[in-house]
C-alpha cells in the first residue's frame, strides 16, 4: 500500500486518453479511403497534346497546377492502366497559347483559388496517424520510466536519449506525519543527522548503516516512514517498487536499478527506497525460469549496488517488506540490509494519534470521540485508519453536512469491517479471551522469582500470533539453570491456566504454547538430565544441528523402556509446571482481573504499566542480592 509521489502517478484519465489516441490512429490507418480516382501526372507537352487531340473534357487551373478530365479513360497509367484524370505543372514562363487552345476545343475551364491549405490538409491526413502513434509510444515509454524509477517527468526527452534519471524531490512529509511507531522512528531518526551532514561523520570514520530493512504488515507506514526520513533530513527520495520489475521487459530492471543508484549518488545525500523487496528478494533458486530470470538479475544488481558503496556516498537504502521470513539471506548479510526496523500495528493510543494526523484538514463535529473510534478499531493499520477517515468524510459529504459526525465514523467502520477487506477482525469475546490469556503469562512471569522480567504485553495481533507477552532477559544467558527453565515452563503454560481460571475452559489459542512447553520439557529431561528419575543420560530423539537448527534423524540409541520413562517424566514436569502456574493465578486472582481490564483498555502495556497493576516485582530483591 504505498502511496506514489505526485510526479510518479499519471492521472487515470491519461490512460484512457492514450488508449483512445491509439485506437483512433489505427482506425485511421486501416480505414483511410484510397484516393478516389487516381490522377496521372503527365508532362506539359503531353497534356497540351491531349487538349489538341480533343480528348479533354474539362480542365481546372489552380496556381501552377492544371488538372484535366478526359472524355473517356485512356491507357496512360503505369503498365497501360486506364486513366481518366491527368495533371501537369504549367511552365513558369507561362504559355500564352494554352488558354486560346482550350477555348478553341470547347473545353470547360475553371480556375480555383491557389489554396495552400488544401495541400497541407492532405499532408496532415497522411502524417497525423503516424504522429499519434509516435505520441502513444512515447507516452508508454514515459510511463515505464516513471513506473521504474518513481521519478522523471514528462518532456524528459534528453533523459530518454541518455538513459538518465531526473532528480527526485524532497518529500513534504516529516516525522510529525507519522503517528505512533516511536521505536521505529527512534531507530531511523539517527540517520537524519547523518544525512544532514555526512562530512561530520566521515571525519571521524564513523560507519553508518547503508541498508535498513523496514518490516511490518501492509499499511503500517513503512513507505511513509522512509519518506518522512527524507523529508526530515531534506534530501531527495528515490523510490522503486520491486514488484513492478516483474511486469516490465526483461533486462530493464537491472539497468533501471543501476541508473537509479547512479542518480541517487550524484544527488547525495539521498534516500533510495525499495518497496516490496520480498517480491524480488525471495530466496533464490525457488522461482521458475532457471537462474537468469528478471527477478534474479534485478536482485543481483541491488546487491552489487549495496556492495559497491565505498562509504563515501551519503546514500541510505531503505527497503520495505511484510515477509522478512522469505527474504534471500544474501540480502541480510552485514553491509547490506543489516539494520532491521519493525513497524507494528498501532495500539489504541496510537490509533488515536493516527486519526488525529488524518483529521488535521477535516472539519469534525463536537460529538466525535476519537478514543471511542480507536476502541472500536482493534487490528486496524495506519492505512486502514486513513481509509476510515476518508470514508467518513465521503459519507458526511453525501449527507450534505459541513462537518463529519460520529455516526459517519460508525458507519464507515461498519462498511470497512463488512467489506471483509481486513484480514483479521477480532470479535469482542475473542478479545476478552486473548486479554485473559496474555495476562496469565504476564502475571506468572511477574510473580515467579526466576522468570525473565517483563518488557511488554499486547493483545494486538501481529503476524500469525494473536497476542504476545515479551520477556527480556536481563543479561544474555549462556547456560540455563534448572529453576529458570522450570519457571519458564510455568510462564508458557500460564496463558492456558488463566483461561481455565477466569473463563472456566481453555481454547485452541494455546496451541503454540503447548508445543513450546513440550519441546522445552523434552530437552530438560532427555538432554540436560534435569529429571531425578531419568538422571544424566542423553536421550535425544534427534541431533540438532548447532547452527542451522536442522533436525537430523538419528536411529534411536536407547530402549523402548527408556523412551517410555522419558515420556512419563516429560508429562510429569509439564503437569507440575502447570500446577505452579495455577497456584500463582489463584494467589493473585485480583491482580489478574485488574491486568485483564487494563489490557483490554490499552491493548499494550509496557513494564511500568504492568507494575502499576501488579506492584513491584517480588523476585527482584532476591535476584539483585544474588548477583
Ligand atoms: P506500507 O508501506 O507499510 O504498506 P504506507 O506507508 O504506504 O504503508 O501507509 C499508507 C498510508 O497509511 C500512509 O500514506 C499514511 O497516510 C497512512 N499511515 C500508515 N501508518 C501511519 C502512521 N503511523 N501515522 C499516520 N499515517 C499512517
Ligand atoms: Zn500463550
Amino acid at each position: 500500500m504505498s502511496e506514489t509521489l505526485p510526479t510518479s502517478a499519471p492521472p487515470r484519465w491519461m490512460n484512457y486518453l492514450a488508449l483512445a489516441l491509439l485506437l483512433l490512429a489505427l482506425a485511421w490507418l486501416i480505414m483511410r479511403p484510397p484516393p478516389l480516382e487516381p490522377v496521372q501526372p503527365v508532362p506539359y507537352s503531353h497534356f497540351k497534346a491531349l487538349v489538341r487531340e480533343g480528348t479533354m473534357a474539362e480542365v481546372s487551373l489552380r496556381g501552377k497546377v492544371a488538372q484535366g478530365r478526359l472524355v473517356a479513360p485512356r491507357p496512360l497509367g503505369p503498365q497501360g492502366a486506364l486513366i481518366q484524370k491527368v495533371s501537369t505543372r504549367l511552365p513558369d514562363l507561362g504559355d500564352d497559347t494554352l488558354l486560346p487552345l482550350l477555348e478553341e476545343k470547347g473545353v470547360t475551364v475553371s480556375v480555383e483559388a491557389d489554396d495552400p491549405q488544401g495541400g497541407l490538409l492532405a499532408l496532415a491526413a497522411v502524417f497525423l496517424p503516424w504522429v499519434l502513434l509516435f505520441l502513444f509510444f512515447y507516452w508508454v515509454y514515459q510511463r515505464t520510466q516513471r513506473t521504474l524509477s518513481g521519478i522523471g517527468g514528462a518532456g524528459d526527452l534528453k533523459g530518454f536519449l541518455e538513459g538518465a534519471v531526473k532528480k527526485a524531490e524532497v518529500p513534504e512529509v516529516n516525522f510529525e506525519d507519522v503517528a505512533g511507531q516511536d521505536n521505529a522512528k527512534r531507530e531511523v531518526a539517527e540517520l537524519v543527522e547523518y544525512l544532514r551532514d555526512p562530512e561530520r561523520f566521515r571525519r571521524l570514520g564513523a560507519e553508518v548503516p547503508k541498508g535498513v530493512l523496514l518490516m511490518g504488515a501492509p499499511g503500517t507506514g513503512k513507505t511513509l516512514l522512509a519518506k518522512a526520513l527524507a523529508g526530515e533530513a531534506g534530501v531527495p527520495f528515490y523510490s522503486i517498487s520491486a514488484s513492478e520489475f516483474i511486469e516490465i521487459f526483461v533486462g530493464v530492471g537491472a539497468s533501471r536499478v543501476r541508473r537509479l543508484f547512479k542518480a541517487a549518488k550524484e544527488n547525495a545525500p539521498a534516500i533510495v527506497f525499495i518497496d516490496e523487496l520480498d517480491s524480488i528478494g525471495r530466496t533464490r533458486g525457488t522461482g521458475l525460469g532457471g537462474g537468469h530470470d528478471e527477478r534474479e538479475q534485478t536482485l543481483n544488481q541491488i546487491l552489487a549496488e549495496l556492495d559497491g558503496f565505498t562509504g563515501r556516498e551519503a546514500v541510505i537504502v531503505l527497503a520495505a517488506t511484510n515477509r522478512p521470513d522469505i527474504l534471500d539471506p544474501a540480502l541480510l548479510r552485514p553491509g547490506r540490509f543489516d539494520r532491521h526496523v519493525t513497524l507494528e500495528l498501532p495500539d489504541r493510543k496510537d490509533r488515536v494519534a493516527i486519526l488525529r494526523v488524518h483529521l488535521r484538514k477535516i472539519p469534525v463535529a463536537g460529538d466525535v470521540d476519537l478514543d471511542r473510534i480507536a476502541a472500536g478499531t482493534p487490528g486496524f493499520s495506519g492505512a486502514d485508519l486513513k481509509n476510515l477517515v476518508n470514508e467518513a468524510a465521503i459519507l458526511a459529504a453525501r449527507d450534505n453536512e459541513f462537518q463529519v459526525r460520529m455516526k459517519h465514523f460508525d458507519e464507515a467502520r461498519d462498511k470497512i469491517l463488512l467489506g471483509g477487506v481486513r484480514s483479521l477482525v477480532i470479535q469482542p469475546d475473542e478479545r476478552h479471551r486473548l486479554a485473559v490469556h496474555e495476562a496469565g503469562h504476564t502475571l506468572v512471569a511477574h510473580f515467579l522469582p526466576h522468570a525473565d522480567p517483563l518488557y511488554k504485553v499486547t493483545i494486538i495481533p501481529r503476524g500469525r500470533a494473536l497476542g504476545g507477552t515479551h520477556q527480556l532477559p536481563e543479561t544474555e544467558r549462556h547456560t540455563l539453570p534448572e529453576d529458570y527453565l522450570f519457571d519458564r515452563l510455568a510462564v508458557i503454560l500460564a496463558g492456558r491456566a488463566a483461561e481455565e481460571a477466569v473463563l472456566g475452559n481453555v481454547s485452541s489459542g494455546a496451541d503454540d504454547d503447548i508445543h513450546q512447553a513440550t519441546q522445552l520439557a523434552r530437552a530438560m529431561v532427555g538432554r540436560w538430565g534435569m529429571s531425578r528419575e531419568i538422571g544424566p543420560v542423553d536421550l535425544r530423539e534427534s541431533d540438532e544441528h548447532p547452527f542451522l537448527g536442522l533436525e537430523i534423524a538419528q536411529p534411536r540409541r536407547y530402549s523402548e523402556h527408556a523412551a517410555q520413562a522419558v515420556d512419563e517424566a516429560v508429562q510429569a514436569l509439564l503437569k507440575k509446571a502447570e500446577e505452579t502456574a495455577r497456584e500463582v493465578i489463584r494467589a493473585h486472582r485480583g491482580e489478574l482481573d485488574q491486568l485483564v481490564a487494563a489490557l483490554e483498555e490499552k491493548e499494550t502495556l509496557v513494564r511500568s504499566e504492568i507494575e502499576a497493576c501488579l506492584g513491584g516485582r517480588p523476585g527482584q530483591q532476591a535476584d539483585e542480592a544474588a548477583t
